[in-house]
């Protein structure tokens, strides 16, 4: 921003190479770090820092904060979804959760999402930008001092493609586990993807101990090609080799998510096909009744089709489960509110 440096997204090397390049001593890259995992939204709320790296920071440096647009708390559980707003204008979605484990949060990774898939209210809105490290790791906080609660889990599950924006996730991922920031341990984060080939191999390279869910809503490519653009440029032989690959080095069990449409690829015959490719895996399988997005014609599949299609997975020795609906009420599925939000703009 106004190139300025991103005060936030840098790493404890970065932060204490930048006071030590200004004059002062390291341990005040520890300060800042604290003030700013406490959500200083700028330079006179660190109390402690003399005023000339005040002035310094204030000169050089921008703090990024994610701002509540709008707040919706789900009546049937604790699920809360917000519409974070950032400096420029731009909107993204997080949804926090309870569980009995502790909170979890879906974060975005971008404003909108290049990958186009057609069931998707994401995709559907089209792309603006990558988000930063540091926007984030602004939308945990702001939930965070929101809620009144200390977030454990996660995932990377909310608008935009974590892989097409790889090098600020990988920052952010740095960033999140570290003992200075957030310090939310790698297993307690999520990383979800469409199945950009080459990006997954660069992430099992890294072998950080995060979780790796991969969108794949189809037993074969045909299928899969109808639904997710993605398809045509790798096809679902390479993206198992990937998975394969990635648990053979990080030794992380995969997670396969799949969207269940009626009539397009919850039959048997596909839970079949589907049981047969990922035959030998280590992996699991997640079934999400498809949300029904406006404009896409695509139902949910009943209860009887999601437990026949659960039924032949285990029968065939892969882990498969439902996944449990939360805020149904809130469209906690996200893009559709920031979609919504778009619409009420335009007219
Ligand atoms: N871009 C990444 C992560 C964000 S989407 C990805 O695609 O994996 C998070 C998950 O929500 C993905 O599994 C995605 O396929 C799924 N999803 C998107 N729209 C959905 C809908 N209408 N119903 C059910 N799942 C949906
Ligand atoms: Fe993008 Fe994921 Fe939505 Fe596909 S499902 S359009 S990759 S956010």
């Amino acid at each position: 921003m106004n190139g300025k440096t991103d005060l936030k997204s840098l790493t404890m090397e970065e932060l204490t190479a930048f006071v030590t390049a200004h004059g002062f001593p390291k341990f005040r890259a520890k300060q800042i770090a604290d003030w700013l995992q406490k959500g200083a939204a700028n330079a006179d709320e660190m109390k402690n820092l003399p005023a000339e790296l005040k002035e310094c920071i204030r000169n050089y440096c921008y703090i990024s904060v994610a701002t509540i647009e709008k707040k919706f708390v789900s009546r049937y559980d604790k699920t809360v979804k917000y519409l974070f707003s950032f400096p420029d204008g731009e909107c993204v979605e997080s949804v926090v959760m309870a569980y009995h484990h502790g909170w979890s949060i879906c974060i975005s990774t971008q404003v909108g999402c290049r990958m186009g898939c057609t069931f998707c209210a994401t995709g559907k809105s089209g792309f603006s930008r990558s988000l930063t490290a540091s926007e984030m790791l602004a939308q945990i906080e702001a939930a965070q001092r929101d809620l009144d609660v200390r977030i454990s889990n996660v995932v990377l599950m909310g608008m935009g493609e974590p892989l097409d924006n790889f090098d600020n996730v990988l920052r952010f991922l740095e960033l999140v586990s570290s003992e200075n920031g957030l310090n939310i341990g790698a297993r307690h984060i999520t990383l979800s993807t469409c199945g950009i080939v080459p990006k997954i191999n660069e992430l099992a390279e890294h072998r950080l101990q995060i979780n790796l869910a991969v969108s794949l809503h189809a037993p074969n490519d045909e299928i899969r090609a109808k639904t997710m653009p993605i398809a045509k440029a790798y096809p679902m032989d390479r993206l198992l080799k990937a998975c394969r690959d990635y648990f053979d080095k990080t030794g992380r069990r995969v997670t396969f998510e799949y969207a269940m449409i009626s009539g397009v690829n919850d039959g048997d015959e596909h839970a079949r096909e589907l049981a047969q490719r990922l035959g030998g895996m280590h992996c699991h399988v997640n079934l999400i009744p498809v949300n029904t997005v406006e404009g896409t014609g695509y139902q949910k599949s009943n209860t009887e089709r999601q437990q026949s299609f659960v039924n032949i997975l285990n029968a065939k020795g892969i882990a498969a489960t439902v996944r449990r609906t939360l805020g149904s009420d809130i469209n906690a599925s996200c893009g559709q509110l920031r979609r919504n939000h778009l619409k009420k703009e335009d007219s």
